[in-house]
């Protein structure tokens, strides 16, 4: 038997129901509602507003059913209604960023996965804690600028989106830095980007064993970033200075990557590290999850950031991707996690899912 995730009273609202998957209608929602419906799980889309237009033209992927907020602050009042639809929040990173963390870790609806791992995540402090604990690399911290003997990024705290980074060739570079609130200084690898789409299913026995469960990898994506992608980053970045232009990694799309075969060992040792780790940690992590880390020229990987949940570059693959395909032919990951409910519920362990 697996850990028990502190879903607690919330438990009872899906257990003497059909489940039903239910998330924002943004992001990946497309990719969860066609995997739930291949798995035979009604549906619903929450919307901010109206709903798009655009979900009625692809009928496999419309949510059975809409519901409504005028604002995400009156999320809310949707609860009492989820609750008595045996409604499952399925997380993805605009649910969890629109609404907050904090509110998301609040609501009163069961939710797939373990929302302990929200607290681990939204502090890069925490979440660098985490990993480093785990035995994985990370991209050097420099404290003091005296330390730094090559090209750096400066984060400041609480960037999202790609927004907010400085990029320095070198110390004399950074000199010209002038911050505007809170930031942190880390080493800027130079190497090859990977955002690999990995499922740690806690009820699996078979396969790749990690704790109680098992380990699956999904796909692997690169992430477009504008506007700095394929400017030869550092070089042109004072060429873009000149011409007043700040280099940003705002993501703009999303290409499909493979791993050199020989490395796939060291990509699943990492991800083994990080889901033992967070067992010990807070009861584990459950689900999708993506380690977004630079592959370097000496093949060694630098974990620079995890995403927790279901990243938009699965949405690659809803017909399957060349990992996918190797465990059962067009398999997503939405679909995986349709899945991950309905044999939780079949066998009784709904406990060890969701949260
Ligand atoms: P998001 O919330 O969209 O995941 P973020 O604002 O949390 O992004 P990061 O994921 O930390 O930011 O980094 C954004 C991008 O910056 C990465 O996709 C990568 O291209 C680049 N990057 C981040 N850290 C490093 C590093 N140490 N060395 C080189 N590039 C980096």
């Amino acid at each position: 038997m697996g850990v028990s995730l502190s879903a607690g009273p919330r438990l009872a609202s899906v257990v003497d129901k059909a489940p039903t998957v239910a998330t924002l209608c943004s992001h990946s929602s497309l990719q969860i509602f066609h995997g739930a419906r291949a798995e035979g799980l009604p549906t619903i889309g929450i919307t901010v507003g109206k709903p798009a237009r655009f979900y009625d033209a692809f009928p496999l992927a419309r949510p059975d059913r809409f519901l409504s907020v005028r604002s995400i602050k009156e999320f809310e009042r949707l609860t009492g209604e989820l609750r008595e639809t045996g409604a499952i929040l399925v997380p993805h990173g605009s649910f969890v960023e629109y609404l907050g963390a904090e509110e998301f870790g609040r609501l009163d609806v069961p939710v797939f996965g373990n929302r302990a791992v929200l607290a681990w995540e939204s502090d890069r402090r925490k979440e660098r804690d985490w990993l480093e604990s785990a035995g994985v690399s990370m991209p050097r911290l420099f404290e003091d600028p005296e330390e730094i003997h090559g090209p750096v990024i400066v984060k400041y705290y609480g960037a999202k989106g790609g927004k907010g980074f400085y990029l320095a060739k070198n110390r004399a570079a950074l000199e010209s830095f002038r911050p505007t609130g809170p930031y942190v200084i880390q080493e800027y690898v130079l190497g090859t980007r990977y955002y690999m789409h990995f499922f740690y299913s806690p009820l699996s026995d078979r396969g790749y064993r990690v704790g109680h469960g098992s380990l699956e990898l999904l796909g692997m994506d690169r992430r477009d970033e504008a506007n700095i992608d394929e400017l030869y980053k550092l070089g042109a970045q004072e060429e873009l200075l000149k011409a007043g232009i700040r280099p940003t990694f705002v993501v703009t799309g999303n290409v499909p990557v493979v791993l050199r075969e020989s490395l796939l060992e060291k990509a699943f040792d990492t991800a083994a590290r990080i889901v033992e780790r967070s067992i010990e940690l807070f009861g584990g992590m459950v689900g999708p999850f993506c380690v977004e880390g630079i592959m370097t020229e000496e093949l060694e990987f630098k974990v620079f950031e995890i995403s927790t949940r279901i990243v938009a570059g699965t949405n690659l693959f809803i017909s399957g991707s060349p990992y996918s395909d190797l465990m059962a032919p067009g398999l997503s990951t939405g679909r995986r996690i349709a899945q991950e409910i309905r044999r939780a519920r079949a066998e009784g362990r709904l406990n060890e899912v969701l949260s």
